[in-house]
């Protein structure tokens, strides 16, 4: 067997790009922005809270996951409308990895489009001119009068008749950066779960009731490759694939191992894994160990199942104990999936597979973009950042960069307190769940 780490097919890798819309009112934004969107979402304008500032999308192009804001318009009448257009320009620069800089190529460039101009060139980020409400040709060959702008190339759109806008996308794709490495959605073969614990709370007992049906369900999937040092079984009528369970097979084997090279073992069964069974034996206290491997499998990222084992030994007692032991020892993570089982008696070892479902089910959640940025607002708004030296950095908005386990990047005007952070964190849970799976929130302050 190998120790080293299996890769893991993550669905991406890192944050999905921010592509930022910007331009006068009436240039057509809010219209280029459905055309990219496919108008697939709902328009959020009328949505109570949620200001038509910085509203994100998803959006997708030959096959690239992107995100595009919407950063509204300054006010046609704002007092200071310099200040203004500043401001848009400053946030769509701060968050975006691209910003379309929108021009009314019927109208052509205005004194206030060149202001704008001005705001965007002073930031190291690619901008496009678009050349919208080119309808026709004629249009289109007057739009290239806006090469004066400075920004290069025009690209002549139609955003209400979608010309042109292929090859606009075209074009953000190129200026994007480099996308992730793609990975082959690999053929889903059975759920791989890693069985661990320290030793003699019970693997191999687990293991052995577990691995009854195992011979008919090695014949039923017949073909699929699975490691040797691997098991299938069957837990609630689904076939599972417990990872490296050959140590626990040869008791000979084990005994001989170090406890380093336990926990190297340990390590590679989380890494292949997408779910981790962590075995504690109920009877005995809370151990550092146990900690040790819990900490191993958050670090990973993979879901968590605690199953307490010899709950047959657990007596009212020792139930009170551990009821504060698990208050005090596992407060880091109040999220994990706990089933109290006994691999000995047989015991609610069926809770396993729904235990191991919902914890899958979690750390492969999606949450759609204008969700989370409705609640994002809502919190946000009722709960802002506490003031620190006169200023309080806030939250743009959100989206989510991948999963497996759930991942989000939180868009801001700067960094966040660390106690503030936690607090999003925990409402983000407590509004979408991801029962049994870690969650990661990042911070991507403006520069
Ligand atoms: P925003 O204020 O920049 O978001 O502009 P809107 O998207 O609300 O568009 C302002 C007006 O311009 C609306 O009446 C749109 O129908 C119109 N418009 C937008 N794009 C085009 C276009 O490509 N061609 C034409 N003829 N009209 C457009
Ligand atoms: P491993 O080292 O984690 O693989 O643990 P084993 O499966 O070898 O079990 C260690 C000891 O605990 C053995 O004596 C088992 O019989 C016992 N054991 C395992 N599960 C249970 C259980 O649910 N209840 C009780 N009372 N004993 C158990």
């Amino acid at each position: 067997m190998s120790l080293e780490a299996v890769p893991q097919e993550e669905e991406i890798t890192g944050p999905v790009p921010v592509v930022a819309v910007v331009g006068r009112p009436n240039v057509g934004k809010s219209t280029l922005v459905n055309r990219i969107i496919g108008r697939r979402q709902a328009v959020v304008e009328d949505t109570p809270g949620v200001t038509r500032d910085r509203v994100p999308y998803d959006a997708e192009w030959s096959g690239r996951q992107f995100t595009v804001v919407d950063t509204g318009g300054w006010e046609p009448d704002a007092k200071d409308r310099a200040a203004a257009i500043a401001a848009q320009a400053e946030i769509a620069v701060a968050t975006a990895d691209v910003v379309l800089f929108v021009v009314d190529s019927t109208v052509g460039a205005t004194d206030v489009d060149e202001a704008a101009v001005r705001m965007l060139r002073r930031s190291a980020k690619p901008v496009l001119l678009v050349a919208n409400k080119a309808d026709n040709q004629s249009v289109e060959l007057e739009s290239a009068g806006l090469w004066s702008l400075g920004l290069g190339q025009p690209y002549p759109v139609s955003a209400l008749h979608g010309r042109g806008s292929g090859d606009l996308l075209d074009a953000v794709l190129e200026a994007l950066p480099a996308p992730p490495p793609v990975t082959e959605p690999e053929e889903r073969g059975p759920r791989r779960v890693a069985l661990v614990g320290r030793p003699n709370v019970g693997k191999s007992s687990l293991l052995n009731r577990l691995a009854k049906e195992e011979r008919a369900v090695v014949d039923a999937v017949a073909g699929t490759t699975v490691d040797p040092v691997d098991s299938l079984v069957q837990i609630g009528g689904e076939t599972w694939q417990l990872v490296d369970t050959a140590g626990l097979r040869k008791r000979a084997g084990r005994a001989s191992g170090t406890e380093y090279y336990a926990s190297l073992r340990t390590a590679g069964a989380i890494d292949a894994a997408e779910v981790a069974v962590v075995l504690l034996d109920a009877s005995e206290p809370i151990s550092e160990q146990d900690q040790r491997i819990l900490g191993m499998v958050t670090e990973a990222g993979r879901a968590l199942v605690i199953a307490f084992n010899k709950w047959d030994l657990v007596d009212d007692d020792r139930r009170y104990q551990l009821e504060k032991e698990i208050d005090r020892e596992l407060r880091r993570i109040p999220w994990a999936l706990r089933v109290n089982i006994s691999a000995k008696t047989g015991r609610a070892v069926d809770k396993l597979a729904p235990a191991l479902r919902t914890a899958l089910e979690s750390w492969e959640t999606r949450v759609p973009t204008g969700q989370l940025n409705q609640w994002l607002t809502a919190l946000v708004q009722a709960t802002p950042h506490p003031v620190r030296g006169g200023r309080a950095p806030r939250v743009l908005f959100a989206t989510q960069a991948g999963t497996r386990p759930p991942r989000f990047v939180l868009f801001t005007t700067g960094p966040l307190d660390a106690g503030y952070q936690r607090f999003v964190e925990r409402k983000l849970r407590e509004e979408f769940g991801f029962a049994g799976s870690p969650v990661e929130v990042s911070v991507r302050p403006r520069k």
